[in-house]
């Protein structure tokens, strides 16, 4: 059974008694994760919407694919018994035009890449380790019996489990369900997620500044990384540090939304403020996480509403997102979870780091000499964008770890694979 926030909740001032460093990543992560119910409406997608969709249904196999053996070369179909003397040529087979007649004794037939490979023949020769004259053909190199046939089924059989539920569709498989005759594919529906800026100091960019005044740049951070995930977005702009605007915007976000996300007003000065407009209408807890960047972190209930507070300082925005939000919308959504790809190389540059907290720094991945490393984008300040942008990887440095020297295996995180 989940636990109830609210049990949490009611103890909220011994979590304030708590040492407030004590509160691991991987403990943040387990804690929301208990409170994470996945959506349970489903709605029917055709196949070219379906990118980025979560399987609502196990998908299984009404077809043998391939359908038919087939061949896998341009050459010759034969008896392998009969692979010694000159066989005369009767027909051809061609992709998607099968050779229908009988295959006489000590007769082949021509087959192109594909082609249905007739029930008279068990192999095919590919057609350079064969002579041709006049109307026959003489194997020189015997392939073994069966070669160069794909097999029915070899890939897909009838009744196969190709997808499981809570797969996040990816173009691969689109084309997989296309290959079964797939066409239309049930999904869990969309995620709701609103989202705003809170902060007197925000402005839009086309606009100009005022003395003391920046740009917002965690609404565009936010927007990217959320659309980037395939919810539904309702940005809902900049919020004044003002209580009754921010009381205002905050419940009609939670009121239709299945999950809301603010940035800034999380840290010492702006949390107590902040504390009790949720304490008023929700269930959040406020932590300060150990790690870095991105320590202060509120995650709770609004009515049925999933509240994320996200500090402001924009790398911390973008990380806390990737390493508890993201995923935690992805439960949202029904997806099963798949631990983020890391692996360790060596870092070329020394890094400075004190133990206690976790760090994820950015990092570079690099190709040299055949080798794959790592070197930091340079000043690691939560205010420092260009870092984010510069980094194709986070350089995940545990609690224990303290200054590393150059040449040090680091464990990376990569912000993109192949696909
Ligand atoms: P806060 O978490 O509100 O205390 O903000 C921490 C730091 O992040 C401050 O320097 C803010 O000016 C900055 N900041 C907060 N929100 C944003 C934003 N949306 N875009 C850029 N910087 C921000
Ligand atoms: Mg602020």
């Amino acid at each position: 059974m989940q636990p109830q926030l609210s049990d949490l909740v009611s103890n909220a001032s011994c979590m304030d008694d708590y040492d407030p460093n004590a509160m691991s990543v991987t403990q943040a992560r387990h804690f929301i994760q208990q409170f994470l119910t996945p959506v349970s409406e489903t709605e029917t997608v055709t196949l070219k919407n379906s990118l980025g969709r979560v399987l609502a249904v196990p998908v299984t196999s009404g077809l043998n694919v391939p359908g038919h053996n087939n061949s896998a070369m341009d050459g010759f179909a034969f008896r392998h018994a009969e692979a010694g003397k000159p066989l005369k040529v009767i027909g051809t087979a061609f992709a998607g035009k099968p050779f229908n007649a009988e295959i006489p004794a000590d007769c082949c037939i021509r087959i192109m890449t594909g082609a249905v490979v007739p029930a008279d023949a068990d192999t095919v020769v590919m057609q350079e380790h064969t002579s041709t004259k006049s109307e026959s053909v003489t194997i020189e190199r015997v392939p073994a019996l069966g070669a160069n046939i794909r097999l029915a089924g070899e890939d897909i059989a009838i009744g196969q489990t190709v997808l499981a539920r809570g797969h996040r569709l990816q173009a691969a498989d689109m084309g997989l369900l296309a290959s079964l005759g797939i066409g239309e594919i049930e999904v869990y529906r969309t995620l709701k997620v609103a989202f705003f800026s809170t902060g007197d100091e925000l402005v839009d960019p086309g606009k100009s500044l005022q003395p003391g005044q920046i740009y917002n740049s965690n609404r565009y951070s936010l927007w990217g990384m959320l659309h980037a995930l395939g919810a539904i977005v309702s940005d809902l702009g900049n919020v004044a540090d003002d209580p009754v605007i921010l009381e205002k915007t905050l419940l009609a976000a939670a009121a239709e939304h299945d999950v809301v996300i603010t940035s800034g007003g999380v840290s010492v000065g702006e949390a107590d403020f902040m504390k009790q407009l949720l304490a008023k209408h929700g269930q959040v807890l406020f932590w300060k996480i150990n790690m870095k960047p991105g320590r202060p972190l509120a995650y709770g209930k609004i009515g049925n509403a999933h509240y994320f507070g996200l500090p402001g300082n924009p790398v911390a925005t973008m990380v806390t997102f990737y390493q508890f939000v993201q995923d935690a919308l992805k439960d949202l959504m029904g997806a099963n979870r798949m631990a983020a790809i890391s692996f360790a190389v060596e870092c070329v540059n020394a890094i400075k780091k004190a133990p206690g907290r976790t760090e994820f720094q950015r990092g570079i991945l690099f190709k040299e000499e055949e080798h794959w490393k790592v070197k930091t984008t340079g000043e690691q300040g939560s205010g420092i964008l260009s870092s984010m942008s510069q980094a194709n990887c986070f350089i995940v440095l545990n609690e224990k770890t303290g200054a590393l020297q150059a040449g040090t295996l680091v464990e990376v995180q990569p912000f993109h694979g192949v696909c």
